[in-house]
């Protein structure tokens, strides 16, 4: 290799040039006060020395001896065009080197797994980086210049008295350099010098050392902003395998981002593919319900008083509790389906990863009623359709939504279509009627302040869900009216069973409730 250009001259006199700079003086003098065995072993051990650098580092010898380092003005203006072509050489290898394992890696699956965040950085191809920048034009001292062939044999015979002791402490001191290299972070490329005796000056040294830290600094920024931009940034590596596993399977054609994140749950938008029995929509959604420690223990407490649901709780681990989440939303879903209240169609489950019909078109979410701004026509359209659609839920799904708002209805093709109803449940649960009230609450004075003049209020709303008839013009009466309720299909439930006085049909119970 002769990066360069540069080819080296043969070496004719019996010292080089670069010796007259040496710090020990120059070997002519030294001679003259050496007896002749002294001259020759020192000549023997430079000649096996250099024989030995030739074997182990040739380019560098030839470097060294190179014109680059000739003379009395030691030019070191081309050493950072030289560095930088070393480096970009070495990263040019490194980085073909990582294509080809990449490659290797990955074989023929569908589904890549990329080496990029191991790909070297290259300093020189960052123009913004100018804290990061090493000023090598300073330094008298190469890094990359070999020093090896001046070694000082161990006998110390050049040099005198004190001179010996300054000049040797700053060799070993540029050898502790070397050697300190090591703890540079482990993708910084020191190449061959801390195996050789290279000894580096300490301004040399701290820039290196600098360069090491803004290096890393800057590796980890890049792949931060990497990181961020992946479609499935949020999710933990069993729940990355489960998606590109149903990419493999050909279920899903791309996941192209990520559409919400919530507290429980991150949305994904993603081409469908096909399934052998069914057909998979062109678009789907894919709702993956945060298996988190801390997101288990929010919806902990969501479901603690729940007495029935306890003991099957408790001898779950939260992985499975977060799959019966899913299940659950994918159950209710399937009943709305039925019923045909407008809601995604489930296309597949696979733990707690629900992947269903996307409501909204070429990657954009239908917006949420509380986002759109309706026209008054519109907005009465809505209002009837969500009446129908929660009587239909009650009465035909026998299902209370239990976060029914404005923020989980969303207008697609000029209709109301209802979505998030993992928290469904049935009316019997403990708490359904109260979960039934709150949702009218919100439905009622939604449209109220909408301008839907003929909106039913709350109370009026939730016995026409129900068609309980609760008499009660006020609502702390009224609630007290639906409490009762509640502890009367409580006492029934236990007295009789599962079957409650006000469950309509006969669909199968879902998977929480009764
Ligand atoms: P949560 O509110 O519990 O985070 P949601 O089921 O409400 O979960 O989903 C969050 C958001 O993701 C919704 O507000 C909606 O914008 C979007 N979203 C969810 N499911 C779909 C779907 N099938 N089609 C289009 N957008 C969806
Ligand atoms: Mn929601």
């Amino acid at each position: 290799m002769d990066p360069v250009g540069v080819t080296a001259a043969p070496e004719t006199g019996p010292s080089p040039a670069w010796q007259n700079k040496c710090p020990w003086g120059t070997p002519k003098h030294a001679a003259i006060s050496c007896c002749l065995a002294d001259v020759m072993s020192e000549q023997l051990a430079k000649e096996l020395q250099l024989e030995e650098e030739v074997v182990a580092f040739p380019e560098m010898v030839i470097v060294a001896e190179g014109p680059f380092i000739t003379g009395e003005n030691t030019d070191t203006s081309s050493d950072l065009m030289l560095a930088q072509m070393l480096q970009m050489e070495f990263d040019r290898e490194y980085d073909a080197q990582l294509r080809r394992e990449e490659k290797k890696f990955n074989g023929d699956s569908k589904v890549s797994i990329s080496f990029e965040n191991y790909r070297k950085m290259h300093p020189y191809e960052d123009s913004d980086s100018s804290e990061d920048e090493v000023d090598w034009q300073d330094t008298r001292h190469d890094p990359y210049r070999a020093d090896k062939p001046t070694t000082t044999p161990k006998k110390g015979f050049i040099g005198k008295g004190k001179e010996i002791t300054t000049k040797h402490d700053e060799v070993v001191c540029g050898r502790k350099n070397t050697a300190r290299m090591e703890n540079f972070g482990p993708d910084f490329q020191v190449g061959d010098g801390i195996g050789m005796d290279l000894k580096l000056s300490n301004q040399v040294f701290n820039a290196l050392k600098q360069h090491a830290y803004s290096e890393e600094r800057r590796s980890a920024r890049l792949h931060e902003k990497k990181e961020h931009s992946t479609a499935v940034k949020a999710v933990d590596p069993k729940t990355r395998l489960l998606l590109y596993k149903m990419i493999n399977a050909g279920i899903l054609e791309t996941i192209t981002g990520c559409i919400s994140t919530g507290k429980e749950s991150v949305v994904f938008h993603a081409y469908g593919g096909k399934m052998d029995d069914k057909a998979v929509p062109p678009e789907c959604a894919l709702k993956v319900f945060k298996t988190t420690l801390n997101e288990f223990k929010n919806r902990d407490k969501y479901i603690k008083d729940d007495y029935r649901f306890k003991d099957r709780f408790s001898k779950l681990n939260p992985r499975k509790v977060i799959r019966m989440w899913a299940e659950k939303e994918m159950h209710n879903l399937t009943r709305m389906q039925k019923a045909g209240i407008p809601c995604p169609q489930v296309v597949m489950l696979k733990k707690h990863i629900l992947v269903m019909s996307f409501i909204g078109q070429d990657q954009v979410p239908a917006p949420k009623l509380k986002e759109v701004k309706l026209s008054s026509e519109d907005m009465k359209k809505a209002y009837y359709q969500i009446l129908h659609m929660m009587q239909q839920l009650y009465k035909e799904c026998s299902l209370v939504h239990a976060d029914l708002s404005e923020y989980n209805m969303l207008w697609h093709e000029e209709k109301v279509w209802l979505i998030d109803v993992s928290q469904s449940v049935e009316p019997t649960h403990p708490h359904g009627l109260e979960f039934l009230f709150r949702d009218c609450r919100n439905v009622s004075q939604f449209f109220l302040k909408g301008g839907v003049s003929e909106a039913l209020n709350e109370r009026e709303l939730f016995n026409a869900v129900s068609s309980l008839n609760i008499a009660a013009d006020n609502e702390a009466d009224f609630l007290a009216e639906i409490e009762a309720l509640e502890k009367m299909n409580e006492d029934h439930v236990q007295k009789h069973g599962k079957k409650s006085p006000f469950s309509s049909d006969g669909d199968p119970p879902i998977i929480y409730d009764e």
